[in-house]
């Protein structure tokens, strides 16, 4: 009896799954680096709207891998990840292809997506200063070429400068400023580190409450994770954070994005998600969800977000922040910044 038992529902699932591929064209699915609680309720909001599916596979890394190797048969028609880095991982593996939409251009700044549509911002993070509340003039920390400066030596922490993070950063001094005084820029920055880059962004935080150094480089959402985690407010409690050059070109602001596979199996359904996740109601959510800023102008971030101020971004489209990263790991080597 039970062993019948249990052939009838191994036979009832496997019709289930014949019947979810025979409507494959109402599906859509999903490869995420991205947390299964931040964009599980925006796929729900889809579904509700469209009455299309959307099926997720979430990994922390090998998804550009995966797609490399399913080639043609993959069954993904999205990738969703955090970081032009890893965006621009996917394309140079070459297992996406362009979209052109004008809802994606009229919701997304062109700054914020590639110029050949192979990728799309859905969500922004400032790479802030965080400063000792108690120990740090803000009035001396007003742009990334401060950290540079002698008054600093031995106040600063920081995680790896390889780091997808601070390559991102690192790329967009070298925009702005060149090889050549990047270099310099970097070699004194290493200069006046506290200790050898390690951890996360929150690990320099708490390096700040506990007196091992008076400023670190951090993505802001962290502030507010660290806030609404009872373990990690006092880290929180100790700094500031800051949006560096606002006088100047604006802050340095990376994304999480979305990308259509080349193989996508329901590419019209594919894009009518990757729109609807461009449009108020979703923007409004998903930033919210993570402590970040909605990429569509006009979006108010949560209320929390919106009480550290409002600032100034840097214009630099993140497609020159991509071509410029190998150049900037290989300046990190150089001045021996993880040494
Ligand atoms: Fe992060």
């Amino acid at each position: 009896m039970k062993a019948q038992m249990k052939k009838l529902i191994a036979s009832t699932l496997m019709l289930a799954g014949v019947t979810s591929t025979a409507n494959a064209a109402e599906e859509v699915n999903v490869y995420s680096y991205r947390q299964p609680t931040l964009i599980e309720p925006l796929f729900a909001g889809f579904t509700e709207e469209t009455g299309i599916k959307v099926n997720v596979v979430f990994a922390k890394k090998g998804l550009a891998e995966r797609l490399v190797n399913e080639g043609a048969n993959s069954p993904a028609d999205l990738v969703f990840t955090v970081d032009i880095g890893r965006l621009n991982e996917v394309v140079e593996k070459g297992v996406v292809q362009a979209v052109q939409s004008e809802t994606l251009e009229n919701n997304i700044p062109a700054q914020y997506r590639d110029p050949k549509g192979e990728w799309f911002g859905l969500t922004l993070r400032t790479r802030s200063i965080y400063a000792s509340k108690d120990r740090v003039n803000l009035d001396d920390i007003k742009n990334y070429e401060d950290l540079a400066d002698p008054m600093w030596k031995g106040k600063i922490c920081t995680r790896s400068g390889k780091h997808a993070y601070n390559l991102a950063l690192f790329a967009s001094m070298i925009a702005h400023h060149g090889e050549a005084d990047t270099e310099k820029w970097l070699e004194g920055v290493k200069a006046n580190l506290a200790r050898k880059p390690q951890g996360n962004d929150r690990a320099q935080v708490k390096a700040i409450k506990e007196g091992v150094c008076d400023l670190s480089l951090g993505n802001n959402y962290y502030f507010g994770k660290m806030i609404n985690n009872p373990d990690q407010k006092a880290w929180a409690d100790a700094v500031t954070l800051t949006f560096p050059n606002q006088d100047n070109r604006g802050t340095h602001v990376n994304i999480s994005g979305m990308a259509l596979t080349k193989a996508s199996p329901n590419k019209a359904n594919a894009i009518k998600l990757m729109e609807y996740l461009t449009e108020t109601k979703a923007q409004t959510m998903y930033a919210e969800d993570n402590y970040e800023y909605p990429v569509k102008p006009g979006v108010a971030p949560s209320a929390l977000v919106a009480s550290w101020g409002s600032f100034k971004a840097d214009e630099l489209p993140l497609s020159e922040i991509a071509n410029l990263r190998k150049t900037a790991a290989k300046l990190v080597d150089k001045v021996g910044f993880d040494q």
